[in-house]
């Protein structure tokens, strides 16, 4: 049973969050997606095709991890699997946006490798579980693929035993994760601004 209080305070933060990313030019022309976990085997994510900038609370559907709807008759997106996969793969994530930023899309194609590292930066400290400048942060890439099920399955294995809250999908966009949607914003406001300077220092260089 789906506690409806939560559901309905689970569709204000995603709701928010859309209104927030989409102005702050992170989900331009209806890309990324975004959920909130509501128990150990469903998510509140948002339906297939919407404007993440005009979300209301119909917006945002209940699924479960593999993505079969619960009482809706709409679709879900795509990459709601990947989301999915994420709460069943990580109990440490109660959110999870994926975004199209100008900035990951461009650095994630810049890298030739399966990681980008970031190092040196205050603003490290924004994720979860890092504590200092100083520490290395790995962020994964995965190849992109019009095929949700493969790319889903990429990920899984990249993201297999590591510690991390992100990881970027080449030339597409950031999936990250938080123990809440406060924790998820703050990460994707702070992984932009490393990933934008990231790029000023390589132009630099
Ligand atoms: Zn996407």
């Amino acid at each position: 049973m789906i506690d409806l209080e939560q559901l309905a305070r689970a569709q204000q933060a995603i709701v928010a969050a859309g209104d927030e990313l989409y102005r702050a030019g992170q989900v331009p022309a209806t890309g990324g997606n975004f959920s909130v976990r509501l128990d150990a085997t469903h998510m509140a994510v948002t339906a297939s095709g919407r404007h993440k900038g005009r979300l209301t609370p119909a917006d945002v559907m209940v699924t479960d991890f593999a993505v079969t709807p619960l009482g809706s008759p709409q679709k879900p997106s795509d990459e709601a699997r990947l989301h999915g996969q994420l709460y069943q793969d990580r109990p440490e994530a109660g959110a999870v946006l994926h975004t199209h930023s100008r900035a990951a899309t461009v650095l994630s194609r810049l890298i030739e490798g399966d990681t980008l590292w970031l190092e040196g930066f205050e603003l490290q400290k924004a994720i979860e579980g890092v504590a200092s400048h100083d520490t290395a942060l790995a962020v994964p890439i995965v190849d992109n693929d019009q095929d949700i099920a493969a790319l889903a399955e990429v990920a899984r294995e990249r993201l297999r035993g590591l510690d991390t809250r992100a990881y970027l999908i080449r030339g597409h966009g950031l999936y990250t994760w938080a123990r809440d949607m406060s924790g998820c914003l703050r990460q994707v406001e702070a992984l932009d601004f490393l990933f934008d300077c990231e790029l000023i220092m390589r132009r630099t260089r």
